[in-house]
């Protein structure tokens, strides 16, 4: 299984021009994101992942989906929101992955991922926001910056946490790795699908996987990209990420992740 998933993920950049990925097996300590995961009432099961983005982020999040399938989970692409207003905005759904790039402005950040989770540690929504103001102009619009930004958000959105946060050290081949080798930390290692495994190895009651009506009100709503006030409190910083930690209604916290400009 592995073994495809890396021949895909090569064949996938290969297509879009670009340098096949070695999947390395390099054994960290575990790095799942407190545990969190989406609930599943059976395996495997297919996790929606609507995207709102412009045309040139299609091949990178098609590399990144099926980088990250493992044997209890998939993406599946779903119609996103048309591009204009509610791209920017980035609803929060119940039960999907949204995943949205706009020009949100030069406030030093390349990407974030928000997660919602349940008093279990079940994941019920996550958005992803790709930077376009930095991200298309001079010196951050290139094709292994763009891969690297959108694996590490959609990591995070399934439950992983970052493999190693020492800068300088050799890469660990992995996107949740900070890295300044960023050509070498394009996609998912090993390790990151043993903890995967580990974290999913068992069924729930209840699932929060699934398309509903009902937007989670829960988002970023400042007209602020950043949302300052809305992700809550600042909890832990360092030069490459900023971790927001803000309690909800119904015993809900969101968390989210805001990748720095370097
Ligand atoms: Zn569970
Ligand atoms: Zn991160």
């Amino acid at each position: 299984m592995k073994k495809i998933i890396a021949l895909l993920f090569a064949v996938l950049l290969a297509s879009c021009g670009e340098a096949p990925v070695q999947v390395s097996s390099i054994t960290q300590p575990s790095h799942s994101w407190g545990d969190y995961h989406w609930a599943r009432t059976e395996v495997p099961t297919i996790l929606p992942v609507m995207t709102s983005i412009a045309p040139y982020w299609d091949a990178h999040i098609a590399v990144t989906t099926s980088a990250w399938t493992f044997s209890a989970l998939s993406f599946s692409p779903e119609p996103g929101e048309p591009l204009g207003r509610n791209k920017r905005k980035c609803t929060k759904l119940s039960g999907v992955v949204h995943v949205c790039s706009a020009e949100y402005g030069r406030n030093n950040w390349l990407g974030l991922a928000s997660i919602t989770i349940d008093n279990n540690s079940h994941i019920t929504s996550a958005v992803v926001k790709l930077n376009d103001s930095y991200l298309t102009s001079p010196p951050y619009d290139f094709p292994e910056l763009k891969q690297h930004v959108a694996c590490h958000e959609l990591g995070h959105t399934i439950g992983l946490d970052h493999n190693d946060e020492i800068f300088d050290n050799e890469p660990t081949g992995t996107c949740m790795d900070y890295s300044n080798h960023i050509a070498e930390d394009l996609g998912p290692n090993e390790h990151d699908f043993e903890v995967l495994e580990e974290v999913y190895s068992h069924i729930d009651p209840y699932t929060t996987i699934g398309i509903t009506e009902e937007p989670e009100q829960t988002g970023c709503k400042g007209r602020n990209p950043k949302c300052n006030g809305n992700l809550g409190q600042l909890v832990r910083s360092n030069k490459q990420e900023e971790m927001w930690i803000k309690d909800l209604p119904d015993n809900k916290s969101l968390r989210t992740y805001i990748l720095l400009v370097q």
